[in-house]
């Protein structure tokens, strides 16, 4: 359970310490909560009156009186809204609707993978996704279409892209993987078109906002969500809110020099860890080698750099030595990398999440663990825990979700579009 502060500058940070640990609770009293949090009595009376006042939060009822005087408990009406929230990814787009409590209640998703015919044959392929605002609209439309009668109200939609973007503007900025978005002010175009609240942030920082909304880390104040997606970014919470930095374009850990004689990097560095750790380093690797290594049984086809990933993923799960090396080398990397975050950030829990890790996110764990265990600084002072997402594949879409409730129900945000 995550405690509260009785600072009054902290009241926003309060309100979401609270509706965390009713959830988390499922019925609590007002004593329940003060236990719970370290709050006072009296900033839990106000903060669950204003929660009450908003629908969020309803009293149920006596509980357990304990002897003394029967205490109204309290519970999260996890249905009183909805938010929508859409990954915009260069693999894919990615769209959910859940409710307060994070549960998704529907999903879409749009793969941007073509198929091209040559030499006879069907390939599969990487389709650049075009910046095509109308259509993100229609599927946010069509998806909002499914509603049931008991979903509440839509308060608005976050949406997420990979870095960097201008989180105040609500401008998607120039991603090396989104070649077709650059300067795109997304957020208020979607406004316009939907006719809802919008906001724009980054990929790996929504991922953070949703492992505390409703992932693996509600109870969680200092923590980080190392993203391994086409790049390697991380969504930083310190003392329990999202570090954006000054342009929300923080925690860029891909970019992180492991070897200043190393490679050059797009970024203008060298010896980025992104150079020796993402997925399509991994595959490149495996393309030019492979033919070293006759006893491997993997077989790649060198058109889908993810689709190459996960066969890559599937043989070294199998067993293949060769490609459990390839996978192990990009762990031992990140891992230094989130040494790296560790130290800087004297963080408490680090969080992978993201398709890079489907099925061999234990040998990054692993390897995490150990790097940490060796390395890491405070090690002394206290554990470093590592956990895998336990949201998985949609960790950003319901994140870029969880960003609507955060700033709608618990800060009074100022960066989004109204229509
Ligand atoms: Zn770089």
């Amino acid at each position: 359970m995550r405690g509260g502060s009785n600072l009054p500058a902290v009241g926003s940070y309060n309100r979401s310490v609270l509706l965390a640990a009713i959830r988390d609770a499922g019925l609590a009293s007002r004593v329940d909560l003060v236990a719970a949090t370290g709050l006072t009595a009296p900033t839990v009376g106000r903060i669950v009156r204003g929660l009450i006042d908003d629908g969020l939060v309803t009293e149920v009822g006596p509980g357990d009186s304990r002897g003394g005087k029967p205490r109204t408990m309290l519970r999260l009406e996890s249905g009183a809204r909805t938010a929508v929230g859409v990954h915009v990814d260069p693999e894919a787009t990615t769209y959910v609707v859940t409710d307060l409590s994070g549960k998704v209640l529907a999903r879409s998703r749009r793969v941007h993978r073509g198929r091209r015919r040559s030499a006879g044959r069907d390939h599969e392929v990487e389709a650049d996704v075009q910046p095509d605002v109308e259509l993100l609209g229609d599927d946010i439309e069509a998806l909002i279409a499914q509603r049931e009668p008991d979903w509440g109200e839509v308060l608005g939609v976050g949406v997420a892209t990979p870095g960097p973007i201008d989180f105040r503007a609500g401008v998607v900025l120039t991603p090396p993987n989104l070649p077709g978005w650059h300067r795109l002010p997304l957020r208020d175009r979607l406004a316009d078109r939907l006719g809802l609240p919008v906001l724009l942030d980054n990929d790996a920082t929504v991922a953070a906002l949703g492992e505390q909304w409703v992932g693996s880390a509600s109870s969680v104040r200092n923590f980080a969500v190392i993203y391994l997606g086409t790049g390697i970014g991380s969504g930083i919470m310190i003392d329990g809110q999202p570090y954006r930095g000054s342009s929300s374009n923080a925690g860029e850990i891909g970019h992180v020099s492991l070897d200043v004689e190393g490679p050059e990097c797009f970024c203008g560095n060298r010896g980025c860890l992104e150079l020796y750790s993402a997925p399509r380093v991994i595959v490149a690797e495996a393309l030019e080698r492979l033919t070293e290594h006759p006893d491997s049984p993997l077989r790649l086809r060198g058109l889908s750099v993810s689709a190459d990933h996960a066969r890559i993923c599937a043989a070294a799960r199998a067993g293949d030595p060769y490609a459990a090396s390839l996978v192990q080398r990009s762990a031992r990397y990140l891992a230094l990398g989130a040494v790296t975050l560790v130290n800087v950030l004297d963080l408490e829990l680090v969080v992978l999440a993201g398709p890079g890790f489907d099925g061999v996110g234990p040998l990054y764990v692993e390897a995490m663990r150990t790097e940490l265990d060796r390395r890491a600084l405070v090690r002394s002072r206290h554990p470093v825990e590592v956990r895998l997402s336990p949201i998985a594949q949609d960790v950003v879409a319901v994140g870029a979700a969880s960003l609507v409730m955060h700033s709608r129900l618990v800060q009074a945000q100022p960066v989004i579009a109204q229509p």
